[in-house]
């Protein structure tokens, strides 16, 4: 086993799944997944917020990958590629900053907005 290989991460936490048998029980439907991926992400929150630790930080996160992973094997794409398709679009992006922070995003220019009036002179 190669600890720096997504494959075998994906590999054991197909293994994981296999051992409870989520396919079969539930653990595979997206929408239960959502739901407990916001409980990590809630739990990774209280990290910060209540100054938790760095190793609490890091369990949390870990959970949160974990269900990841365990969520591109649920609804069958392949997060790896996936991972490496978007890294390289976000980073032809441009950034700005947004109240004092730093934010990398397409910035789409809104064309129109309500009540504004399109080409022809018409409220849209
Ligand atoms: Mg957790």
């Amino acid at each position: 086993m190669n600890k720096d290989s997504y494959k075998d991460m994906l590999a054991k936490v197909q293994a994981f799944h296999d051992k409870h048998d989520f396919k079969n029980t539930g653990g595979e439907e997206l929408t239960y997944r959502i739901a407990l991926m916001a409980e990590e992400l809630g739990e990774i929150s209280s990290c910060v917020t209540k100054g938790k630790s760095k190793e609490d930080l890091a369990e949390e996160t870990a959970d949160l990958f974990i269900l990841l992973i365990g969520t591109a094997i649920a609804a069958d794409f392949d997060l790896n590629q996936a991972f490496w398709d978007k890294m390289d679009k976000i980073m032809q992006r441009d950034s700005k900053m947004v109240n004092g922070r730093i934010r990398v995003s397409e910035f789409r220019i809104k064309t129109q907005r309500k009540g504004a009036e399109n080409a022809e002179g018409r409220k849209v």
